[in-house]
């Protein structure tokens, strides 16, 4: 009797007991990076982030930025805890409604804890307030967000997000955004997409930006300060919001004659790369002292110095070339980069033909023969230059020769149609130098291996008959051996570090 009433007691404690366990043995923490061998700690594990939706305000006279995130995501792995990448002050975090426990760890990881763990699969809503000083945060010791005299900017490659909004800062999470930002009366918020409303209200003016297609993290941007905004449509019906700080002083010409011509510039772009893939287009130039720009998506950032010795439409050729190559289909693993600035360097280079300025052919045959071989830009790799090198000149210049040297060698025809088919095979994807070689090799019906390793993977300078092979030649040696300089040489060089940083990233 005793040990019948205390057995099924045993049992269900028992069972309790392997319950228990079991349940809590399958659940794990997600893991603090995403798995990139560049940057092991970006991005995170066992999510995958929808959309995001930021309500934020925004004092300039402070730096002071405030607001409510909410991430719509979906788990991967049965979940114990997961992490965001973020810098700021966290007040209160909610998972599915219920209050979560947080923690910070790391140089940007906000650690939250749910209430029940989340199992595999299934939706999830998270809920982020938070405040701070975006200026006054540091990780490894820099900080992407760039203050002006008249506000602040979130622009920056690989890194931009966390100083104003947590997340799963990688390119293989892309969500879509709505932005809303208020800000006192008299400045304005500028972000990706179209701008679905503003309304004024005691002092303040809200601006709420959608970007209603994927979009990787380091391409969202916001900047807030006294602008100049201008609207068109281009012809193929896109519209066209572009904005300029009210203090650009001496280059405010030169940066309107720029980036006025976007939508231009945009449909000319399509002949190459197939249809704009946004519903929206648009840059700014905010007043900031840095000297790079960036493709942040539907509106590229670009810095005043960029038009510092006038006009340049080379470098908006660069920026809205990477609307295809690195926003519509953007990087795997950041050691891809090259899948992005080498098409968007090859771009200026068509521009330059286009213009008159010198052919592809020609300014290919001129990097080729104006670096010796003992030159140090031939040491790096294009198809996988290390972190240190991820925007070295020789990422841009050297990967838009290897472009020249396979369309030689596939001909124009495939060539062109691989430029443009690329784009539409992994839209709004993600994709590596080895899908593009891949890609290549099935349209041409050519084995293309020993060519990209020569160009793009190779510590070294292709030789002489390997530059052969790929009709690359000294031919743009003049008389006195010295290589003749294409007439857009100056225009596309005064775009080179379109990604420098300032903490060290780039070269
Ligand atoms: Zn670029």
């Amino acid at each position: 009797m005793h040990r019948r009433l205390t057995t099924p007691g045993a049992l269900a404690a028992a069972s309790l007991l392997l319950a228990i366990p079991a349940s809590a043995a399958s659940h794990s923490p997600g893991a603090p990076g995403i798995g990139d061998p560049y940057y092991p700690a970006y991005g995170n594990g066992g999510y995958d982030v929808s959309h995001y939706d930021l309500r934020l305000k925004y004092q300039p006279a402070n730096d002071r930025l405030e607001g409510t995130a909410t991430l719509l995501a979906r788990t991967t792995q049965d979940l114990s805890r997961f992490n965001l990448d973020f810098l700021l002050d966290v007040s209160e975090v909610r998972v599915n409604g219920a209050k979560a426990r947080f923690a910070t760890s790391g140089q940007h990881e906000l650690q939250v804890t749910p209430s029940k763990p989340l199992a595999k699969g299934t939706s999830v809503t998270v809920v982020v307030r938070y405040s701070g000083v975006p200026s006054s945060e540091q990780a490894y010791g820099f900080t992407s967000w760039l203050r002006t005299p008249d506000g602040g900017v979130a622009a920056g490659e690989p890194e931009s997000a966390w100083w104003w909004f947590p997340s799963n800062d990688h390119p293989l999470d892309k969500a879509t955004y709505d932005i809303s930002v208020q800000v006192p009366d008299g400045t304005q918020a500028i972000s990706n997409g179209t701008l679905q409303s503003t309304s004024s209200r005691a002092g303040w003016t809200r601006y709420s930006w959608r970007s209603n297609k994927p979009q990787a993290t380091y391409l969202a941007t916001l900047a807030v300060g006294k602008f100049d905004v201008t609207t068109a449509t281009t012809d193929s019906g896109i519209p066209v919001i572009n904005a300029y700080s009210k203090d650009l002083g001496d280059i405010a010409g030169a940066a309107r004659a720029s980036v006025e011509r976007t939508g231009e510039i945009a449909d000319w772009l399509t002949d190459y790369f197939g249809p704009y893939p946004y519903n929206a287009l648009g840059g700014y130039v905010p007043n900031t002292t840095t000297g790079y720009a960036l493709e942040t998506q539907t509106r590229p950032f670009y810095s005043p110095r960029q038009f510092a010795n006038g006009s340049n439409t080379s470098v908006v050729v660069h920026e809205l070339a990477h609307q295809w190559y690195g926003d519509l289909v953007s990087v795997s693993q950041w050691k891809d980069i090259w899948v992005n600035e080498g098409f968007a360097r090859y771009a200026q280079w068509l521009w330059s033909e286009y213009e008159g300025e010198g052919t592809a052919q020609e300014i290919a045959d001129y990097v080729y023969a104006s670096r010796p071989a003992d030159d140090p830009f031939w040491t790096v790799r294009p198809g996988d230059p290390g972190p240190e090198n991820q925007f070295h000149l020789a990422v841009y210049d050297r990967g838009a020769l290897a472009l020249q040297a396979l369309r030689n060698a596939i001909g124009d025809e495939d060539f062109f149609a691989v430029l443009k088919g690329w784009p539409r095979k992994y839209a709004h994807g993600n994709a590596s130098v080895a899908d593009f070689r891949k890609y290549a090799e099935r349209v041409s019906g050519k084995r293309l291996t020993a060519l990209f390793d020569t160009w793009l993977f190779q510590p070294s300078k292709p030789g002489a008959p390997a530059a052969r092979e790929a009709s690359i030649s000294a031919r743009a040696l003049g008389t006195k051996g010295a290589p003749e300089q294409p007439k857009s040489w100056k225009k596309i060089a005064a775009t080179n570090g379109v990604h420098d940083h300032e903490h060290g990233h780039a070269e």
